[in-house]
């Protein structure tokens, strides 16, 4: 009976806890992240130095630009440790130029830019073309019981999703129907769209949720 209770209080303690989330704070929609990580019931840290990388439990990569942001995560000495806490697998979410960074290959970019592989995917960058620069519209998402609705700004897609990874979302109609714009594999989640901006919480109360698995 003791024994059983203080295992429930274990339990509880472990999964009401409120995750170390770390933002990637060198460039973009910081924000945005850490408001939409508290209300998911994180506890946000603004990352830019190693010893900040260090002592989080995850990592989102938001967005912006994601050449900026690859020359910032060399400048700041960011880039290898990050590169080793992925591959220890330390839970990940890219939005964006976030997902852009998180792709092991990426197309349309500068030939210095560099990425993190933290998805076995190919991604193209400003995929949807000039003259849909920004768009929005309400996508069905893996694990959501209703559309979510989705802003798009300069987006990437997949152009490219490798045998592990779980395809999450693509466009539901038009021009560009069928494109993937949410992966997912291991402990790692990225969309073209940005879930932060739109008061919809429930991507990120799923990537908190992966987040607490993960521990
Ligand atoms: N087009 C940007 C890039 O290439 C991404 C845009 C965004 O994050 N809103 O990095």
């Amino acid at each position: 009976m003791v024994e059983q209770s203080v295992t429930t209080a274990r339990v509880s303690q472990r999964t009401t806890s409120a995750p170390r989330i770390g933002v990637l704070a060198l460039q973009g929609d910081v924000r945005e992240h850490f408001a939409a990580l508290m209300h998911a019931g994180a506890e946000p840290v603004s990352v830019r130095r190693l010893a900040e990388l260090e002592s989080v439990d995850a990592l989102v990569l938001p967005g912006g630009e994601s050449t900026a942001i690859s020359k910032l995560l060399e400048a700041f000495e960011l880039l290898e440790p990050l590169r080793a806490r992925l591959r220890a697998g330390m839970p990940a979410f890219g939005s964006c130029a976030g997902m852009i960074l998180l792709a092991s290959e990426v197309l349309d970019t500068r030939p210095d830019a560099q990425h993190l592989s933290g998805i076995d995917m190919t991604v193209r960058r400003n995929a949807f073309g000039r003259q849909v620069d920004s768009f929005e519209t309400d996508l069905d998402f893996t694990g959501l019981d209703t559309p979510i609705r989705a802003v798009f700004i300069r987006a990437p897609w997949v152009e490219r999703a490798g045998a592990g990874v779980e395809v999450l979302a693509t466009v539901p109609s038009g021009p560009f129907a069928g494109r993937i714009v949410a992966a997912r594999e291991g402990n790692v989640l990225a969309t073209s769209f940005h879930p932060e901006v739109t008061g919809d919480l429930r991507v990120h109360d799923l990537f908190v949720e992966m987040v607490r698995a993960a521990a």
